[in-house]
């Protein structure tokens, strides 16, 4: 699994950690993109400072554009597909204002950082927040969603599965911060590198996602990493949330011999089927989703729910607060 020679390289250019400093030096594993066309692999170190891991070396820009292309951020509801993606992501937005709505006030600030097409901004609205979003590549045109920070302080920022995608991310969270009131929160998901189904996956995890995941965190490496920038750590949780089932039941359908991550495409993006895939190949797909389907979703419902109480499921959720206190403002 190891590339020696990459190893050799990294260890020559004496790459440290971006979370923690320490020398990389573990390759982890390597895996190619989920849905481009050839053969390159990305590898993942594996830090020993902090548990967390880290992809090296970073695609050049030109390449991660083409990687982000349209349909990363979901398709219109033009087809059957659509309209099912429609009613997923209904129940999956109710769940995340939920998530962030405890104990904050009808009508406070939001920012959704990196809101993609705004879909949370627009459940964040209804549920009666001030909400914006924030993406300088949102392909929304609504007057809520900004290509910038907006020039306000907020009470909270929310981060959905964004975080893993920066390359700095100890420095894009004390930027983040700064658009913060004092006392006011941050909520960060990602995706949880110490989960069950990551370890079980391997490069078939669902959430894996390299080379757009620059960084995997574990809980423990997720809460230094707030730490160190002088953020107050308010809770941290791995819940059995929909993300965190959908993973799992993705992830068992990739570990079952289907293109990877077909279903979540097929509903994410409108019915684009992965890139190159042949007829035989996609009907192969189809009978294995009506055949294991239901088996696979009650089993990844059930187990996601048992693994979550031992802080393996593949969500992974931390709130932390910027202090009141001036002098903590300016920490690192
Ligand atoms: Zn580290």
């Amino acid at each position: 699994m190891a590339d020696n020679k990459l190893q050799g390289e990294i260890l020559d250019k004496r790459v440290a950690c971006g979370v923690c400093a320490a020398p990389l030096d573990r390759v982890f594993l390597t895996a190619p993109a989920p849905d481009a066309d050839g053969a390159r692999r990305y590898t993942l170190f594996k830090c020993d400072g902090c548990g967390n891991t880290q992809l090296f070396p970073l695609p050049a820009a030109a390449e991660n554009q083409d990687l982000y292309f349209k349909e990363y951020y979901g398709a219109a509801a033009n087809s059957a597909q659509g309209l099912l993606k429609n009613l997923l992501m209904g129940v999956f937005m109710g769940q995340r204002v939920r998530a962030v709505t405890r104990g904050l006030p009808k009508g406070a600030a939001v920012l959704d950082y990196g809101c993609g097409n705004g879909d949370f901004v627009f459940a964040m609205r209804r549920a009666g927040y001030d909400c914006r979003g924030y993406d300088p590549n949102s392909p929304s045109d609504s007057e809520f969603i900004n290509k910038d920070h907006g020039g306000r302080a907020y009470d909270l920022i929310t981060l959905w599965h964004v975080f893993e995608h920066f390359n700095e991310p100890a420095a894009e969270l004390l930027k983040i911060a700064a658009l913060l009131k004092p006392g006011g929160k941050i909520f960060l998901a990602v995706p949880n590198f110490a989960s069950l189904d990551a370890r079980a996956g391997g490069e078939k995890w669902f959430h894996l996602d390299l080379p757009r995941h620059v960084f995997h965190y574990s809980p423990a490496g997720l809460d230094y990493l707030v730490r160190k920038t002088g953020l107050r750590v308010v809770k941290s949780a791995t819940p059995c949330n929909w993300y965190a089932v959908f993973g799992m039941w993705q992830t068992l359908f990739n570990l079952s011999g289907c293109a990877m991550n077909v279903l979540y495409y097929t509903l994410k993006r409108g019915g684009r089927i992965t890139r190159g895939q042949s007829v035989a190949v996609a009907f192969k797909d189809l009978l294995l989703h009506v055949v294991l389907g239901l088996p696979y979703f009650i089993l990844s419902f059930a187990l996601t729910f048992v693994i979550s109480l031992f802080n393996r499921s593949g969500a992974l959720e931390i709130i932390c607060e910027k202090p009141r206190d001036a002098a903590h403002n300016t920490a690192v």
